[in-house]
């Protein structure tokens, strides 16, 4: 039997850190590395905002960093991803298909996907003028136009922030009313450099063929009109989707899919089943957040082997 004291699942910043953590506690540690190795961020070209690094450091770097500091304590990382698990009884069971690993505790850090237009444009642009992540990339685009698709309270925040670099910054909504909280419309409305383009989707990124966005065509969902406009950037902010399909009626979800953890803490209603990262937070989403709370994931699955064991 393939058992060890935690397996770990996704091998983003939540997860890497949790080995770092688990490994170095000299808890025996696997990690499934998932569909992406490194998670969200290897598709980030520069994180500038990870303290400690004053420069910025890659996306894919940064990970690969934390992925050998938790080697160097022993956790083994396999690149395989779950596809189905048992926490019915104990040892925890995670299935990766041909092979079945058995854990005492169970560290759930497999993120979440931000929606996609589904535009063969944006696939091309990703990184090159396309991003899903304002926070992330926003400073790339000083004085420059920029597109925010999108109408719910993930697009007027990243509105807000890109209003304060950017030159211009037009929210595409495909309807004429926000979804977005009064305050952040209120608060988005009053930027005199956002401005809003109702009943609208986009028919295209420009330019595929140049590899970096120039522009974007739109569409008026009620007239059928086209219109192009000229930017450098195209922000897509249409939600995102934690990856829990798993997990359904497995762990206790939320309404929108994310994993419900005690307040403040990273346990589930599964004993010695812990999660971390984005697949429990749908507010911050930031490495540095996700990196946090693997490191407390790891800590609590510690502190619950001690207790069981002992008992
Ligand atoms: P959301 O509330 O689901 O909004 C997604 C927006 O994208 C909607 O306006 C939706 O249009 C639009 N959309 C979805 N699919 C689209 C498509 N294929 N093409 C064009 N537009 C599309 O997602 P969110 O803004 O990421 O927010 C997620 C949750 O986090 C919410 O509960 C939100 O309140 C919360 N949140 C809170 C804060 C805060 O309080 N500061 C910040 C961020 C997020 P429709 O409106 O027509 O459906």
């Amino acid at each position: 039997m393939d058992k060890v004291d935690t397996i770990i699942l996704g091998s983003g910043p939540a997860g890497a850190t949790a080995a770092i953590y688990t490994a170095r506690a000299g808890l025996s540690t696997l990690v499934l590395e998932g569909d992406v190795s490194g998670g969200q961020l290897v598709t980030t070209t520069v994180i500038e905002n990870f303290p400690g690094f004053p420069e910025g450091i890659g996306g894919a770097e940064l990970v690969m960093a934390m992925r050998r500091q938790a080697e160097r304590f022993g956790a083994r990382f396999v690149g395989r991803s779950a596809v189905g698990v048992d926490f019915s009884s104990r040892p925890l069971q995670v299935n990766v298909g041909d092979k079945v690993f058995f854990g005492d505790t169970v560290i759930v850090a497999t993120g979440a996907s931000p929606k996609r237009l589904g535009l063969p444009s944006e696939e091309r642009l990703i990184g090159k003028g396309v991003s899903m992540c304002a926070t992330c990339d926003g400073p790339f685009f000083r004085g420059e136009v920029v597109f925010v698709i999108g109408g719910g309270d993930t697009a007027l925040e990243e509105a807000l922030f890109l209003s304060r670099l950017a030159k211009e910054v037009y929210v595409v909504h495909r309807r004429d009313e926000l979804r977005a909280s009064e305050y952040l419309k209120r608060r988005a409305m009053a930027e005199k450099n956002i401005k809003f383009i109702w009943n609208s989707v986009v028919d295209e990124i420009l330019d595929a063929e140049k590899d970096k966005v120039i522009g974007i065509r739109l569409r008026n969902v009620k007239s059928g009109e086209t219109s192009e406009y000229v930017c450098s950037g195209v922000f897509i902010a249409i939600g995102h989707k934690p990856n829990t399909d798993l997990f359904k009626g497995v762990l206790e979800l939320d309404e929108a899919g994310y994993i419900k953890t005690l307040p403040g803490r990273t346990a589930t209603n599964v004993e010695g089943v812990f999660a971390a990262g984005d697949v429990k937070d749908p507010h911050y989403r930031q490495a540095i957040t996700a990196a946090a709370s693997g490191c407390m994931a790891a800590i609590e699955a510690a502190a619950y082997l001690n207790t069981v064991r002992r008992s």
